[in-house]
């Protein structure tokens, strides 16, 4: 454990100033992966900034936008009434994440800025580009069946563990960004980064800024959905495959249709060429097969997770099946 600096604020000014005046500060929230990279010698902030205490808690729906507080606990908007009505895929893919009490502490930030849970990253006797950038990829070649099989490098085949994020993907979300300079919004599509050349960076999230808050645009997709999370047990695991559904069926045909999966990118990973093939076609098995067929163009296995080349189609078709049933 290296000596560190703690400092606490209820004050949003202040914690953007706190963290651009230390290069190597961090905020704090729910701690529930930071903790951990901390003890295993992975990450050694000099300053931690306590943000628990930031007004960043609220979940209201304005202008028909659901808006997120970043320190919403994943618990809270998992059991928030207006979540469960209008965004119900949501509730089901934190309901899915990690186990009840870490859900209580984890905040909807952090969940987005969770790390890798590749065991070479945090091995620190172990080479990983991602916390060492140049040292080499133990997983390529190595143990890799958790790892990806989208948009990997020959750099990183890392996945992000986020089932949350999985969803928000899904249902067009936007984040929200403060820094020193005011606020920023960007799609959630675009906060997680591609491995590429540069696997260090998991996101696009800019030295002093800070996630404020989540935006989704209410939507029709709250009737047929489902979250399907392939693992190696019931509770407190990482996904292997994961998928969130959503499909608007009027008369057996499909008018609009939402498909994302975790567990196989280093984001989470958008099916958009697949939902376009969903749309105006009839809610049959044919056509979730055909569906799963064109969400699998591009897949590449590294040895260890080549099943997954067969588990994800399988989970696509599964969890269309699943979201056409709950109507
Ligand atoms: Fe590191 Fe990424 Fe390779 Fe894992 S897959 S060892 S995180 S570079």
């Amino acid at each position: 454990m290296i000596n560190f600096q703690f400092v606490r604020t209820s004050v949003i000014k202040t914690a953007l100033s706190l963290v651009g005046a230390t290069p190597k500060a961090a905020f704090i929230a729910g701690g529930t992966n930071l903790v951990d990279l901390m003890k295993r010698g992975v990450t050694a902030p000099e300053k931690l900034i306590d943000i628990n205490a930031l007004p960043l808690k609220k979940i209201e729906l304005i202008n028909n936008v659901l808006h997120i507080g970043a320190l919403t606990s994943n618990s809270a908007l998992a059991d928030n009434a207006i979540v469960a009505a209008k965004f119900p895929l949501l509730m089901l893919a934190l309901q899915a994440g990690a186990s009840a009490q870490l859900r209580n502490v984890a905040t909807v930030g952090g969940n987005m800025m969770q790390r890798t849970r590749c065991g070479y990253f945090y091995d620190t006797t172990m080479p990983c580009n991602k916390r060492e950038p140049g040292s080499g990829c133990g997983a390529i070649g190595g143990y890799n069946r958790m790892h990806a099989i989208f948009g990997t490098s020959e750099f990183c085949i890392a996945v992000h563990p986020s089932d949350m994020c999985v969803a928000l993907v899904a249902l067009d979300a936007k984040v929200v960004m403060a820094s020193a300079k005011g606020e920023r919004k960007i799609n959630f599509i675009d906060f997680h980064r591609l491995a590429g050349t540069t696997p260090e960076k998991d996101n696009n999230l800019a030295k002093g800024e800070l996630i404020v808050r989540l935006e989704i645009p209410v939507n029709n997709l709250n009737k047929n959905f489902h979250y399907l999370k392939v693992r190696d047990r019931s509770s407190y695991a990482f996904a292997l495959v994961s998928v969130a559904a959503a499909l608007e069926i009027k008369d057996n045909v499909i008018t609009s249709a939402r498909l994302a999966m975790g567990g196989v990118a280093h984001k989470p990973w958008r099916l958009m060429e697949a939902e376009n093939f969903l749309k105006g076609k009839p809610a049959t098995t044919g056509t979730f097969e055909e569906a799963a067929k064109i969400a699998m163009n591009g897949a590449k296995g590294y040895g260890e997770n080549d099943f997954k080349l067969k588990m994800a189609p399988n989970s696509i078709i599964e969890a269309l099946t699943l979201a056409k049933a709950k109507a």
